[in-house]
């Protein structure tokens, strides 16, 4: 097993999961599951070794298999404020 060593802001021990991550790439929002990566139980914190997210890159830039990708729909809520007199 990697040695991801303690948690950079709080010295916590790393556990090793399989995290769901989310990125925005060109006004798209984009979910990869399954990606091993090292989680702080006290701070969650979250490190992904260099591999990793070398992996998600190419994931990212692979048009076709975007395309090919099933989808899921999310709630989509408007921030809004209530004005107090
Ligand atoms: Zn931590």
């Amino acid at each position: 097993m990697y040695n991801y060593g303690e948690c950079e802001i709080c010295n916590g021990t790393l556990e090793e999961k399989h995290i769901q991550q989310d990125f925005w790439i060109r006004g798209k929002l984009i979910v990869v599951e399954d990606v091993p990566a090292a989680v702080c139980p006290r701070c969650g914190e979250k490190v992904v070794r260099a591999e990793v997210g070398e992996r998600i890159a190419e994931l990212l830039n692979d048009t076709n298999r975007i395309n090919a990708a099933p989808t899921i729909s999310v709630p989509l809520l408007e921030y809004e404020v209530e004005l107090v007199n």
